[in-house]
């Protein structure tokens, strides 16, 4: 049984500065030590939880193993961490509250009057021991979304504030996350901003024990001990995050300002076994030196938003990396795509993803670009909505039913080759209520799946509700669209491939969301190699 030690991150001065990636890092390099640790998010927006959110709204939602539909900062923290993520790792105010809300209506609290302080931040503290207490990490990494300073963020640094009382200064660290503005105008980094934020925490009764300062320059050591005096800190613990070209250059850049050697020293925690860095570091050796590069066109609907397709970004970057092939990825809105400028819009790619999705915009551009891909023969990887939209092109023009469609977008259509599941039929609330999480998928012997993955069973996250109509199954197989990868327990298709093509695979699944630097995700990486390989033939 290990008892936990805790960190918390806090952000100011402005929102977007990377906690998550911060906090990663750190996380990274105290895992890379020998320690075990998780991250969790708390997210101080009252939704409970970010599934029913718009992606223009908050970015991609990530799907934990488990199902939650958490904040794409759970992505980072598996990505960099290679351990799984589930429930527990994300909270949201909303959640917060209807937790005590429900006990109130219970009749939990006698009779008491439900306050914010101690009742929302009691949930809010129990929850932040909840990882902690199940004796598997050494270190809880807590990120605080939003900035300091805001209303709704009150509860959760009155939380930290108590929190350090309740486990002891030993056993809690404080970061806060911080920019230094450059002003050109004065030819000077400020620190003023990092100041008040700092005055800001204290207000609120909180002395963090370590400033990190984003800056584009590089902070002299008089500036160094300018932060330290105003802020109350040591001068060692103020860690400079310059910008880098990647993020997964700043684990180094933070074992570099010895982040992780000033958390250890404030949690009484050993700094000896150095971390073993060693995969890490042969990564991004592969990622700063392709020896080729390939160009895939994405085709979305909220390509204006480039966090909305987060994890298939970055399971691009992992994938590349194994291929040593730089991946050149260009978003193309479906919304534009017309039967007349398709050739225009997606010459020159070696390789089409069509993106996952919901609702009917942007329909009908996806739909042709996958009926560009499979005419031009040129490697095509469908996700979720791409998936089902390869279904719906192959039953339109291959098997000739011209009206064929999900019925999430044509509920008329007599030919739902996609369609509702029986039991989602009966559904009326949206939070939380798709096909959600993990489940097994066995692949047919010697299909693209199977030889990419180099196994028959897997198990893959899904976030959807509409699936491939098996009724539709023999008559596409025997047209050519081969059903292979089936769930094991309910029948349901999972993975379609095109046979006589160079690399034809549409998953119902979400693979960008296993994909992480340790484990690059085979679909990705095979799907690079097939348009390497297909590489200028698409002129
Ligand atoms: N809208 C589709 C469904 O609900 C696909 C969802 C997705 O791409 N994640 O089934």
């Amino acid at each position: 049984m290990k008892k936990a030690k805790y960190v918390f991150v806090t952000g100011g001065v402005t929102s977007s500065l990377g906690k998550g990636i911060v906090s990663a890092s750190l996380a990274k390099l105290l895992q890379a030590r020998g320690y075990s640790v998780t991250i969790q998010k708390f997210d101080p927006y009252i939704n409970v939880d970010p599934g029913t959110l718009n992606p223009y709204e908050h970015g991609e939602c990530f799907v934990t193993e488990d199902g939650a539909e958490t904040d794409l900062d759970l992505g980072h923290y598996e990505r960099f961490l290679n351990i799984p993520t589930s429930q527990n790792n994300n909270v949201t105010t909303g959640r917060v509250y209807q937790t005590v809300i429900e006990n109130e209506r219970r009749g939990e609290y006698l009779g008491k009057t439900v306050q914010v302080i101690p009742h929302i931040t009691d949930e809010i503290k129990r929850r932040m021991q909840l990882l902690g207490n199940s004796g598997e990490y050494d270190i809880v990494i807590t990120e605080i979304g939003g900035t300091v300073g805001d209303i709704e963020s009150l509860p959760y640094v009155e939380s930290v504030r108590q929190l350090i009382w309740d486990l002891g200064s030993e056993n809690t660290a404080v970061i806060h996350l911080t920019l230094i503005p450059y002003l050109s105008a004065a030819g000077e980094l400020k620190t003023k901003p990092t100041q008040h934020s700092v005055k800001m925490l204290l207000e609120q009764g909180v002395q963090p024990d370590i400033l990190v300062c984003r800056t584009e320059k590089h902070l002299a050591p008089e500036m160094r001990k300018k932060i330290a005096l105003f802020c109350n800190v040591h001068p060692n613990a103020v860690i400079e995050s310059i910008d880098v070209k990647t993020i997964y250059e700043v684990p180094l850049v933070m074992l570099k300002e010895k982040l992780d050697k000033v958390v250890l020293s404030k949690l009484k925690l050993s700094s000896k076994n150095e971390p073993d860095l060693k995969s890490w570091r042969d990564f991004l050796f592969r990622l700063e030196h392709p020896k080729s590069e390939v160009r895939i066109a994405l085709v979305g609907k909220y390509v204006e938003l480039p966090d909305a397709y987060k994890s298939i970004n970055e399971a691009f970057i992992h994938g590349g990396a194994a291929n040593e092939c730089k991946v050149n990825v260009q978003y193309v809105h479906s919304e534009l795509i017309t039967e007349s400028n398709i050739k225009h819009k997606l010459s020159g790619f070696d390789g089409i993803l069509v993106a996952p999705g919901f609702g009917h915009r942007g329909i009908e551009g996806k739909l042709l670009a996958v009926k560009y891909a499979r005419e031009n023969n040129i490697p095509f990887f469908g996700i979720c909505l791409g998936m089902q939209c390869s279904v719906i092109e192959f039953a339109r023009n291959v098997l000739g039913l011209k009206d064929a469609h999900s019925s999430e977008m044509d509920s008329a259509t007599l030919n739902p080759v996609i369609d509702l599941m029986e039991e989602q039929k009966k559904i009326t609330d949206k939070g939380g209520t798709m096909r959600l999480g993990s489940y097994a998928c066995d692949l047919t012997k010697n299909s693209n799946a199977n030889r990419a993955y180099g196994k028959q069973k897997i198990n893959e996250r899904h976030r959807h509700r509409y699936e491939f109509n098996d009724k539709y199954k023999e008559r596409m197989e025997a047209a050519g669209m081969k059903i292979t990868g089936v769930n094991p327990a309910t029948g349901l298709a999972e993975i379609v491939e095109i046979a006589n093509h160079p690399w034809f695979v549409g998953v119902q699944f979400h693979p960008e969301l296993k994909s992480t630097v340790d484990n690059p995700h085979p679909l990705f990486v095979k799907f690079i190699k097939a348009a390497s390989e297909h590489r200028g033939s698409n002129a």
